[in-house]
């Protein structure tokens, strides 16, 4: 189902910044939302915290050049430090960037912030130095990659993402050959990739297209690469612990999903990385008179989710996997009913940033105790295996 995403629930976004004076070839932007423009500091500051105190855990800055914000004294980097201050945000990110705009202060907060998330979404649209000059992207491959190593060598957890332009006009094979080579070497985990489509109004509009076939095929080219690359990091995550925000309910307020890290908004790719499919048999035990655990036993990841016939009356949990397991023959989830006693157990859950260890044979997730305290018991008694 789709994910509600109500204003003042879990993730809320901030517009910090407007307008873009770079011009690339392509984008009508420039033209249709005029000069860069930075809404001022204080004003952006109070709106955060209001949202805070209506339930936001984690602030997604927005702007089409957020990385161009300035409010003539202020930068991007003031703002992210300054939000770190309300203790009630968990989780800041911000989107969309540009290369050029990644300036050393805020490469730099990637060092000094505790929430800043660890997922660069870095828009390079070409790995080729030809192509990204005929698109009047205003870098180079080789300044995109030292951008890339800096933030690695802060933080080797730092992962990145894009938007990748396919087939745009004088695309030769060997510089689309060069994207395929970039999009290996940065492993982009998760990106936007698509056919140049000409843009009425914008200096691309009328060049002469790359023949359909071609541009089709080199896009399922690299949608397969980056479909590898998410895999890959996927399976990483296996003996890992990873922090999930619990964000949100499904449309139809039967679910509850939780966000890793790293998928950027407005993907829905979230998860509560588990697995099972042998006989999983969820056991809670406390290890701290703060944290309580829910294991599993079983042997791949997977997700989980919680269901309920309403946002306060959960009815199942259902445990699946992503389509990133590649067995076929594995059944797609397994639910288990609970108890009609088992009433308001899920909806605080909300908000929660929740420590799931995904690991193949024996995966725990720690709760709060505060959003399990009155369930645990109910829980363990109610798991039926359907
Ligand atoms: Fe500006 Fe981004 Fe459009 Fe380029 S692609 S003109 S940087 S909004």
């Amino acid at each position: 189902s789709k994910i509600k995403n109500e204003a003042g629930k879990v993730s809320s976004f901030l517009t910090i910044q407007e307008g873009c004076d770079k011009f690339c070839h392509f984008c009508v932007v420039p033209y249709t939302r005029g000069p860069e423009y930075s809404r001022p500091f204080n004003q952006i500051l109070d709106e955060a915290k209001y949202l805070a105190e209506n339930g936001t855990k984690e602030i997604v800055l927005l702007g089409q050049n957020v990385n161009a914000y300035n409010d003539g004294n202020y930068k991007l980097s003031d703002l992210i430090l300054e939000i770190e201050k309300i203790s009630e945000i968990k989780r800041i990110r911000y989107t969309t960037s540009h290369p050029k705009d990644m300036t050393e202060d805020l490469i730099d907060v990637y060092k000094n912030s505790e929430k800043l998330m660890p997922l660069v979404h870095l828009p390079v649209q070409s790995g080729s130095d030809k192509v990204l000059d005929l698109m009047n992207r205003k870098h180079t491959i080789d300044y995109y990659l030292k951008l890339f190593n800096k933030l690695k060598n802060i933080n080797t957890d730092i992962e990145f993402s894009s938007d990748f332009i396919i087939g745009y006009p004088g695309e030769e094979e060997i510089d689309f050959n060069h994207t395929l080579n970039l999009i290996k070497e940065v492993k982009f985990i998760n990106s936007y990739s698509y056919v140049f489509n000409p843009r009425p109004g914008t200096v691309a509009a009328n060049l002469d297209l790359i023949e359909n076939k071609i541009s089709s095929k080199r896009l399922e080219t690299i949608q397969n690469q980056l479909y590898e690359n998410q895999i890959s990091m996927n399976q990483s995550l296996k003996n890992k612990i990873i922090n999930v925000l619990a964000q949100n309910l499904t449309e139809d307020g039967t679910k509850i999903f939780g966000r890793s890290e790293y998928p950027p908004p407005p993907s829905d790719m979230c998860i509560f990385c588990i697995e099972p499919f042998s006989a999983v048999s969820p056991k809670f035990s406390n290890v701290s008179n703060s944290k309580t655990i829910l294991s599993f036993v079983s042997p791949l990841i997977i997700v989980v989710c919680v269901s309920s016939c309403s946002k306060s009356k959960p009815s199942s949990v259902t445990i699946w996997w992503p389509a990133f397991v590649d067995d076929e023959s594995v059944p797609s989830k397994r639910s288990w009913s609970l108890s009609p006693a088992c009433t308001n157990i899920f909806a605080p859950l909300l908000g929660a940033v929740v420590n799931v260890s995904v690991a193949p044979l024996n995966v725990k997730i720690v709760f709060p105790i505060e959003s399990v305290v009155c369930c645990k018991s109910l829980l363990t008694k109610s798991f039926i295996s359907a």
